[in-house]
C-alpha cells in the first residue's frame, strides 16, 4: 500500500512530498500534497494523482493577496504614525 497516488506520467509509485519548492517555499508543497515522482521526476498532487498547476496558481494568488493586504496595513500604520506626531 502506497501513501500517495502513482505518477500520472509513468505510473511509478513511491513518490515523496517535496520539502521545498520555488513557488510554495516550505509550506506550499505540504498543503497541496505536491509529490515528486522518483522515476521520471514529474510533480503532481499525491492525493488526486493529477497535475497540481491549478493548485499552485491558487496558492500563489492567495499568498500574494495576503502579502499585499499585510503591506497595505503596514503602510497605513506607518502613515498614521507619521501624521499623528
Ligand atoms: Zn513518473
Amino acid at each position: 500500500m502506497n501513501e500517495y497516488k502513482p505518477c500520472p506520467k509513468c505510473e511509478a509509485t513511491g513518490g515523496k512530498v517535496m520539502s521545498f519548492t520555488w513557488w510554495g517555499g516550505l509550506v506550499g508543497p505540504k498543503i497541496l500534497t505536491h509529490v515528486k515522482c522518483p522515476s521520471c521526476g514529474a510533480q503532481y498532487n499525491g492525493k488526486t494523482g493529477k497535475d497540481n498547476t491549478t493548485g499552485i496558481i491558487i496558492y500563489s494568488i492567495t499568498v500574494m493577496l495576503l502579502v499585499g493586504i499585510f503591506l497595505i496595513i503596514a503602510i497605513a500604520a506607518v502613515i498614521t504614525l507619521m501624521t499623528m506626531g
